[in-house]
């Protein structure tokens, strides 16, 4: 066995810079299957030229993916939560691996059209914070040595538990109309009064800069009423 230089062209592979070869009456060949990219889901196809392994197709997705959807609330009203399944729910139709950006996109936008913001948020616990008119981030602050966090807490309108690693956001009326039971919402519910319109939310998780760790906010998502 040895190692060889990986150049993953753009796929996001763990443990990329190299690949183990074996060589076969000299032959270099690759050992073991090809690993799956992080963002486009696929197990790229694999080169050996010179002393590099290559992945042949480049990952569609180099910068990763920004996931755009829009949420009409007529109610002026929102029910922020963890979970709204199953009165919204994509049933795991995605065709990417929902562990890959693009399964997780997909899915996004899936429950989009059924009416419900939704994202992955990692085990972040966020909040929906109002950051000016019509303009609400989910995020997760940092908090400094004493423990004052880098978002003002009087803008914090709702936290989501993340028992399932993400936000789902309805106009609670369609959520009603849909089979949502009010009588059912324990403490991890909030229901918020915002202007009624259509909310644009801008999807940050898939981004190749995207670090939820950082020691830094981490803005999941931006939320602005644009009409
Ligand atoms: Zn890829």
């Amino acid at each position: 066995m040895e190692r060889l230089a990986f150049s993953t062209n753009g796929h996001r592979i763990s443990g990329e810079a190299e690949v183990e070869v074996f060589r076969l009456e000299g032959q270099p060949m690759i050992a073991g299957a090809a690993p799956s990219c992080k963002v486009c889901g696929i197990h790229p196809q694999l080169q050996i030229s010179g002393e590099v392994v290559r992945a042949v197709e480049p990952c569609p997705y180099p910068d990763g993916i920004t996931t755009e959807i829009t949420l009409e609330v007529r109610s002026g009203k929102i029910i922020v939560t963890d979970d709204l399944r199953p009165v919204y729910d994509w049933n795991g139709r995605t065709t990417a691996d929902y562990d890959s950006v693009l399964g997780q996109a997909e899915a996004v936008r899936a429950m989009a059209a059924q009416g419900c913001a939704y994202g992955p948020v990692g085990n972040s616990c966020p909040g929906f914070y109002r950051t000016g008119p019509g303009n609400y981030i989910i995020a997760a602050p940092w908090h400094d040595d004493e423990g004052i966090p880098s978002l003002p807490e009087d803008t914090r309108l709702a936290g989501v538990c993340t028992d399932l690693w993400a936000y789902s956001i309805a106009d609670f009326d369609d959520w009603i109309a849909r089979g949502g039971d009010p009588e059912t919402l324990d403490w991890t519910y909030t229901v918020l009064e915002i202007p009624p319109g259509t909310y644009r939310f801008v999807h940050h998780t898939g981004e190749r800069d995207f670090n939820g760790y950082a020691a830094e906010t981490a803005i999941f998502a931006h939320v602005e009423r644009i009409a």
